[in-house]
């Protein structure tokens, strides 16, 4: 098989990629490790920024994300009796954010794919790349039972944090920075009326908690719990219970309650690797950098990574500028950064870290230190607006 650019990874990364290359004639071919059924599967993500949104209006696959998704304008932060929202509309010149499940993302995605007959193999086993210092780097993998393997000019990994790109990379080369929190968060999605029309992150002695949705019918909570929790030890009755107590009153005591469609629980992490590609292999999204979803970054960035590789590729296919895939890992990294430092200070404010240090500071003095900063920039106008500009997403940046 031979194609211009290998895709690792039928995730949004690897498929709103493809997309985009196709639509401006750059011939791409997809390995994923399982089938397409068990991606649409997981639940994830559900509040777009401006750019993603934009991003996937360009790549032709928005009709029905600008049907139902729901545009918000402004999310609350819920702490010490108070509920403080943030106008994200009126703070930033008119940026809002777009509720629209990853799974709905990417179901979009698949279905264009097919439409367009781009070829996407399912089920590949024991993907490898090889020679991704070379002008001719291929990948291999096992497809029923053949070897198969796949010539191409460029690699993008984009197989999420456990693929095998990111591994290609000799130890020498990158250096990896991580946090792993110490705790989780046990998610519920159902089909029950969302409990507000926004989202509420509520900081609250007795943890953290989020109010979400990803439709006028379907609601997704968040509670957080301690990383020994297994989701097997919380029936639907004790997380509505639990998650009752932590929002506020007026809000918990009309809530509407119901069986759960998907329960699970997600540690929380922050990593970044350095730099993000090796010779003609780009990493893309999660393959790269973790967030705390605690921003509602994490699907974002995967998306402007994509944006970055994306016009890189159209420069080197359309001018034949191959040197200007040099400044992939550069511009990337600035945007990772503030969305992980972003991700990171959320998590830290509206969090409870029990008796942990944190920073070198004992847990009651980081609280209270967490305590100050959330009343500082929630009490005034411009602390606001600094948390508006951050949750709508930074402008993408241009290569040069
Ligand atoms: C439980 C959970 C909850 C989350 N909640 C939120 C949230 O609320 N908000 C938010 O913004 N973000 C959230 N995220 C993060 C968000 O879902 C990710 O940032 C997003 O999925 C990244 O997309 P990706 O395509 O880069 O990676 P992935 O979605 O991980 O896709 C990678 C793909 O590569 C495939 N793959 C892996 N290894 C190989 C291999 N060896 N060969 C071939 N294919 C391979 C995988 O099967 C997968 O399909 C959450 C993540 C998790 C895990």
């Amino acid at each position: 098989m031979k194609t211009q650019v290998a895709i690792i990874g039928a995730g949004p990364s690897g498929l709103l990629l493809g997309q985009l290359l196709a639509k401006q004639g750059i011939d791409n071919v997809i390995v994923e490790r399982v089938s397409g059924e068990y991606v649409l599967g997981r639940i994830r993500a559900g509040v777009l920024e401006q750019g993603m949104v934009d991003l996937l209006r360009e790549a032709g696959v928005s009709e029905r994300m600008d049907r139902e998704g729901e545009v918000h304008t402004g999310v609350e932060l819920a702490f010490n009796d108070k509920r403080v929202r943030i106008a994200l509309d009126e703070l930033t010149g008119g940026d809002t954010v777009m509720v629209y499940g990853q799974t709905e993302v990417t179901r979009d995605l698949m279905d264009a794919r097919k439409e367009a007959g781009l070829t996407t193999v399912y089920e590949a086993s024991n993907v490898q790349l090889h020679d991704v210092k070379t002008d001719a780097p291929y990948v291999t993998f096992e497809k029923d039972g053949e070897q198969v393997r796949l010539e191409c000019d460029y690699i993008a990994g984009c197989d999420g944090f456990h693929g095998v790109s990111r591994q290609t990379i000799p130890d020498e080369v990158k250096t990896e920075h991580e946090r792993v929190y110490p705790f989780g968060w046990l998610g519920l999605l159902s089909d029950t009326k969302p409990c507000h029309e926004e989202l509420i992150y509520c900081k609250t002695d007795r943890g953290f908690a989020l109010a979400s949705m990803r439709s006028p019918t379907r609601s997704r909570y968040y509670i957080q719990v301690p990383l020994t929790d297994k989701v097997e030890d919380w029936s639907d009755d004790a997380f509505w219970t639990e998650l009752k107590r932590r929002l506020p009153a007026d809000v918990a005591a009309t809530m509407e309650t119901g069986p759960s469609i998907e329960k699970s629980i997600a540690p929380l992490r922050s990593f970044v690797c350095e730099p993000m590609q090796y010779g003609n292999m780009f990493l893309v999204g999660d393959a790269a950098h973790i967030v705390p979803p605690t921003g509602a970054k994490g699907l974002n960035l995967a998306a402007s990574d994509v944006a970055t590789l994306y016009k890189i590729m159209t420069r080197v296919y359309k001018d034949g500028d191959k040197d200007c895939v040099m400044q992939y890992s550069e511009i990337c990294l600035r945007r990772v950064w503030h969305g992980e430092r972003f991700s990171w200070w959320m998590t830290n404010m509206m969090h409870d870290f029990g008796e942990v240090e944190v920073n070198g500071t004992d847990s009651q003095t980081f609280s209270r230190f967490m305590e100050s900063e959330l009343n500082f920039y929630t009490d005034n106008e411009q602390g606001r607006r600094v948390i508006a500009m951050q949750y709508v997403g930074l402008p993408y940046e241009d290569i040069k």
